[in-house]
């Protein structure tokens, strides 16, 4: 419990290993506001942070403000592991900020667990970013300048302290975050907490998501979340979304709103929609569930074959393979059962562990699958790495052929926009043909869902989305320095 910022910590864990997990794009982070005089805000922080648990699992912090003072604490781990009930009741305020985190821009320690917190002439300023900027560089360059203590390795704490910059140099919240977001490229959606409210901001472009809640009546109070399960959880009502460019402000006297950008092509990451956000959750005014069963569906229209059974690799890949079955009229059944108490593990495993890797987190089941012919559905291809393990294991169990159906397009390029998606060189679909694919996952057939189905089946603008991993289209311009290796960031600033 930090009742001043913790800034100057510093805490290297070692474990930067995770020998099970899937071959898959790590989301960012999610990031939960609520302005509540009168409610118990830490609590409902912890709560949201809870359902927001699959956009980061590294670490997960929660600072409260009860008019100028501000209570923190966040850690390495898993929202459940970093918080109790104790812990909460100190998280005294009006006002709480939530983050939990997975590490896209600097490394994997206790000191760049966010919310950031940073001491300015206006008072304190609590920021949960959930997005990666691409001017990290220029911005860290344009601070030390100007005499900026920085402390974490964080793109995060660079824009708080950007905004405290302003704030110091004689700005209000408002104009003095209007003016830090022009310095700022890149994806960020914020949640900010300050003594006197909370604010709710999208880069111009709205890569990630960012929704508006209400709880309570008379007076009305309000929550900021990544996404709606976050609202479901604490029983608020979704208001709608943060626009792109949009700065929401609340405060005791209510909820304002301004454009702080010029208006710019709307862009939301197609992969929220696919794989990253809950399918629990609402985009465009449906459950991400419904649309992946529509992908499911559209697959099964565009890459249909003969087999006996069809089902997806859980939990990402089952409403594809429901939707695959509807349309196919091939039975549905659960082939894997997946172990949902497996998370990260910072205990390294043994050399026979490793090679039973898979079967740690997904287990096929052999009675269902002996002797048939069998189609799995997965959301995406990133390495191949685990596919491969996981297309060996069912031929263990006597699986007589393997179709393998992806419900996007073949990942082709590196996400800089906050997802870690691995290099460019490791991407299994960016040097190889989807036969080529097909031979190294051992597979009998392998399709991908078109271009066309990923972006129609969404029912909106299919112009209205980032889809730069799948075509190399990337909305914000990436620098030279940051494309040629998306680790050189991380090795420069650790
Ligand atoms: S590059 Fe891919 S993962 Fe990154 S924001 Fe765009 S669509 Fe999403």
């Amino acid at each position: 419990m930090n009742t001043i910022p913790d800034h100057a910590a510093t805490q290297p864990t070692g474990f930067d290993e995770y020998p099970f997990g899937p071959d898959k794009p790590e989301e960012a982070c999610g990031v939960f506001g609520v302005y509540a005089p009168g409610f118990a805000v830490a609590k409902m922080t912890y709560f949201g942070l809870y359902a927001l648990q699959h956009r980061g699992q590294e670490s997960a912090g929660i600072t409260t403000f009860a008019g100028n003072q501000i209570h923190q604490h966040k850690d390495m781990g898993l929202v459940s592991q970093v918080f109790n009930e104790s812990i909460l009741d100190k998280l005294t305020g009006d006002i709480a900020i939530g983050h939990t985190r997975y590490s896209t821009t600097g490394s994997s320690r206790k000191v760049n667990a966010q919310p950031a917190v940073i001491e300015t002439r206006l008072g304190y300023i609590s920021l949960a970013h959930n997005g990666n900027l691409v001017n990290t560089m220029q911005l860290r360059e344009e601070l030390l300048k100007n005499d900026c203590n920085l402390v974490t390795t964080t793109d995060s704490e660079m824009i708080a302290l950007a905004i405290a910059a302003e704030a110091n140099a004689g700005s209000d919240w408002l104009a003095g975050c209007k003016r830090a977001f022009h310095r700022c490229q890149g994806a960020f959606s914020l949640a900010i907490g300050t003594p006197d409210g909370i604010m709710a901001v999208r880069d111009p472009y709205g890569i990630r998501p960012l929704v508006l809640g209400t709880i309570g009546t008379n007076p009305v109070r309000y929550v900021i979340a990544s996404e709606t399960c976050a609202l479901d959880i604490i029983g608020a009502e979704y208001l709608r979304d943060v626009e792109p460019g949009e700065l929401v402000w609340i405060t005791a006297d209510g909820l304002t709103s301004c454009r702080w950008s010029q208006q710019v092509p709307k862009k939301l990451c197609i992969f929220e929609m696919i794989y990253f956000a809950r399918p629990d959750s609402i985009m465009h005014d449906e459950s991400l569930y419904s649309y992946r069963m529509r992908l499911g569906r559209r697959l099964a229209q565009e890459s249909l074959i003969d087999a006996d059974i069809v089902f997806g690799v859980p939990d990402s890949g089952i409403p594809a393979a429901i939707g695959f079955s509807q349309a196919s009229g091939i039975d549905y059944v659960e082939g894997l059962i997946k172990n949902r108490y497996v998370g990260r593990t910072f205990i390294q495993p043994t050399q026979a562990m490793r090679d039973a890797g898979i079967r740690m987190k997904l287990n096929p089941l052999k009675d269902v699958l002996m002797g048939k012919r069998v189609i799995i559905v997965d959301d995406s291809i990133v390495r191949g790495t685990t596919s491969r393990k996981l297309v060996r294991s069912l031929r263990d169990v006597g699986v007589t052929e393997v179709h393998m159906r992806i419900s996007s397009p073949p990942v082709t390029h590196p996400c800089f926009y906050g997802i870690d998606t691995d290099s460019q060189d490791h991407l299994i679909a960016a040097t190889k043909s989807v036969e080529e694919i097909a031979k190294q996952l051992e597979v009998d057939s392998l399709a991908y869902l078109s271009w066309s189905g990923m972006l129609e089946e969404t029912r909106e603008d299919t112009n209205g989305f980032c889809t730069a991993c799948f075509n190399g289209d990337y909305p914000i311009t990436i620098p030279e320095q940051l494309k040629r290796s998306k680790l050189m960031l991380e090795t420069i600033l650790t």
